[in-house]
């Protein structure tokens, strides 16, 4: 039951709405949304929006923008508020019009919107004729403070995007630029630290929109807020200072989610998303904007509403390589639209010691892209931990936070995760999913070479129909005769620490059989594999050799991986090779000279190591340097050698 508080009302009065705040606070209040009218939506949409910016919010902005201003645009999509740019002050009427526009920004709050923009990206960079592999994208921060617009001397609020109000007294007050930047850099938000607000104002005031609006104000600054402008901890952020993750769009693509999540944690100031643009200047010229965003630009939101549930119950599931996860069966919930009935706890020590068991009482996160998570423990009960693999019935052991089912040989779980983990990452057979690789295993098959030797009056004897059995004997051998990567083959093993990559880096240097020969010893020589990796590897190896060689000589096509010392041998010394350039070249610029090396087959790093095979060396390089790396055993030489060298061949 939504009740104004004295403050909000105040707000509210200076609106100068038509209409008593008692019946404001009853639409507020409805049961569903979808009986307000347009007009109604309208009133409570400003005076969400008022309250919000002065900091006294009624509603958080997810419920601002997926419940209320969604309901408007399913209403009347073309409504007047939806186009423009909402007001940012509301309690001076004094304007002055802006150097230049300020927009707000267009927001997504799925990975879906995000390709969607992608994809428009893509095609006005087919229109203006840029490269696909040029495109850059800029992914930045979303502060959550208060607008501003720098010009050098007057500092203005964002208005309503064309006409703001001078604020300049904020730097008159001693209101740094963060980053030690300088005046005059244009759009930027106010912004406090959080964790100076945690520490120093939380007692005082109740969100850090208050503290943005007192810095502002008209009226004299309380104490303890000047006392955060002077420490510093207030700032004007101009957005081209903030820190940024910059990179092709392919790779927004492919690592979106880690993007965002390191995005979303590199300030310490209040935000509430991150924001991807493009950097192309005849891309954004193109796209252009709207009369409330730029096209090139986009907001990336997530919905993290939560939730109090209570867990049932706490169920062990046994994966291929032993572990056991816990997941805790929950109280039917409906968060951010949908029901969740089950969620992933962390590990089997967090059950321990948070209490996790039936009966607790969990908060629970969903946001936009991952799965339901428990963020903490509310009301810790005796927690509920199993003895035995719920699967072999094997005495589970801990192995740091985890509980493990020790029976390598023949756990039904770990079998069939293994056999199901094997067709997942062929990738080339999908027959072979859980149910049927359940009924092979109630059959007493359990390795992948046995299901390879299998006739199709075996699967007709196991239960398939006919046509089935058919299917699926096609299918395996389809997926022997199709040509797939070495290391693809290689990774369906699920080695620990082999996925794909790892897989890849290591075909370049052996062949997939040789590799079972390979020492620590000689597999930490290659770049990316440190001394833990390479011994956790070759124990992996040696486990699932035997298997290996069974499958493998049951007649696949597989494609190889390029050695990277193959690649050029005839003709390039430093094939394989790792170099360093150091110091400034004088044949050519050092990024033409690393661009060559690497075409040829070496590999080239930035810093000097006992991995290291060539220093090259250009200008005004010291002798310390080129010492320490005689001392590593790297051999040192000028540019004009490194060129003689490559020219001998
Ligand atoms: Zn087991």
């Amino acid at each position: 039951m939504t009740k104004f508080s004295t403050k909000q009302l105040s707000i509210i009065e200076t609106l100068k709405l038509d209409v008593e705040p008692s019946s404001i606070e009853a639409l507020f209040n409805v049961k569903s949304v979808s009986e307000l009218s347009i007009d109604e939506l309208l009133f409570v949409l400003t005076v969400a929006n008022a309250t919000y910016r002065s900091g006294y919010p009624i509603i958080n902005d997810e419920v601002y923008d997926g419940v209320y201003t969604a309901e408007l645009k399913s209403k009347d999509p073309n409504n007047a508020f939806l186009t423009q740019v909402e007001s940012e002050v509301i309690t001076d009427s004094k304007t002055v019009a802006l150097p230049q526009k300020m927009l707000s920004t267009d927001k997504a709050y799925s990975f879906e919107e995000i390709k969607k923009w992608i994809d428009r990206l893509l095609k006005a960079s087919i229109e203006v004729g840029v490269d696909k592999s040029n495109i850059v994208i800029r992914v930045t921060p979303k502060l959550d403070g208060y607008a501003a617009f720098d010009d050098g001397t007057t500092l203005y609020t964002r208005g309503d995007g064309t006409r703001g109000q001078d604020i300049t007294r904020a730097f008159n007050r001693g209101l740094k630029v963060a980053n030690d930047g300088g005046r005059g850099l244009g759009p930027g938000e106010i912004v406090i630290k959080k964790s100076y607000f945690d520490k120093v104002l939380s007692d005082t005031f109740e969100n850090s929109r208050n503290i943005q609006a007192a810095i502002i104000a008209e009226k004299k600054v309380d104490e303890s807020v000047q006392k955060a402008i002077n420490e510093g901890a207030c700032v004007f952020y101009p957005f081209s200072l903030i820190e940024n993750w910059t990179g092709h769009y392919s790779d927004v693509l492919a690592e979106f989610e880690s993007i965002v999540d390191k995005i979303w944690n590199a300030v310490d100031y209040d935000i509430d998303g991150v924001i991807l643009e493009v950097t192309n200047d005849s891309i954004k010229q193109f796209m252009g904007a709207t009369r409330h965003h730029h096209r090139w630009q986009i907001a990336f939101k997530v919905n993290s509403e939560s939730a109090q549930v209570k867990i049932v119950r706490v169920i062990p599931q046994t994966s291929r390589t032993g572990r056991v996860s816990p997941v805790a069966e929950l109280e039917p919930t409906k968060l951010s639209g949908a029901t969740i009935s089950r969620a992933t706890v962390h590990h089997y020590n967090m059950v321990k010691t948070n209490g996790v068991g039936p009966g607790a009482i969990v908060q629970l996160v969903r946001s936009g892209l991952v799965i339901p998570k428990i963020e903490k423990v509310l009301k810790a009960v005796e927690p509920q931990l199993p003895e035995n693999c719920p699967s072999c019935n094997s005495h589970l052991i801990w192995e740091s936070d985890h509980l493990v089912c020790p029976n390598k040989t023949d756990c039904p779980a770990q079998t069939e995760n293994t056999l199901i983990h094997f067709f997942r990452t062929l990738g080339n057979n999908d027959g072979f999913g859980p149910k049927v690789v359940a009924k092979l295993h109630e059959y007493g098959i359990k390795r992948i070479h046995e299901i390879y030797e299998l006739q199709k009056h075996k699967f007709v004897s196991f239960g398939f129909g006919d046509k089935t059995a058919q299917n699926l004997v096609n299918q395996l051998r389809g997926s022997r005769e199709i040509e797939i990567e070495d290391w693809r083959f290689l990774a369906a093993f699920g080695v620990s620490r082999l996925a794909g990559g790892n897989c890849e880096k290591l075909l370049q240097h052996h062949s997939v059989t040789e590799l079972f020969e390979v020492s620590v010893d000689n597999m930490v020589k290659i770049d990316g594999f440190a001394q833990v990796s390479a011994e956790a590897i070759v124990e992996g190896l040696e486990n699932v050799k035997e298997e290996f060689f069974k499958v493998y000589s049951q007649g696949f096509t597989l494609s190889q991986t390029e050695k990277l010392s193959e690649k050029h041998s005839e003709d390039s010394p430093i094939a394989g090779k790792v170099i360093v350039f150091t110091g400034a070249m004088v044949q050519g610029s050092r990024g033409d000279m690393e661009k060559q090396a690497k075409s040829l087959g070496a590999k080239v790093a930035k810093s000097v190591t006992g991995k290291t095979s060539f220093l090259v060396t250009g200008e005004k390089v010291g002798e310390n340097k080129t010492n320490a790396a005689k001392e590593k055993g790297v051999q040192v030489l000028s540019e004009q050698e490194y060129l003689e060298m490559l020219a001998e061949v």
